[in-house]
């Protein structure tokens, strides 16, 4: 029997985040907030989902901080 698998993290835009300055780029802007979480899918159905984490992410240069 054939399956196909996936294994992966996927990202979801939540909207806009804070007004930060960049650690790596030093521009001022506001960053987007992603919720990221892995994911094991069969046939592109995720089955199971953990490790969900809140991102902010700079749209200068893409650092991403822990929120
Ligand atoms: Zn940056």
């Amino acid at each position: 029997m054939f399956f196909l698998f996936g294994f992966g993290s996927k990202e979801r835009v939540l909207g806009p985040g804070e007004v930060r300055t960049c650690p790596n780029c030093a521009n001022t802007t506001t960053w987007t907030r992603v919720r990221v979480v892995k994911q094991v899918t069969v046939f592109f159905l995720p089955i199971a989902r953990w490790g969900r984490r809140q991102l902010e992410i700079c749209g200068i240069c893409g650092t991403a901080v822990e929120v």
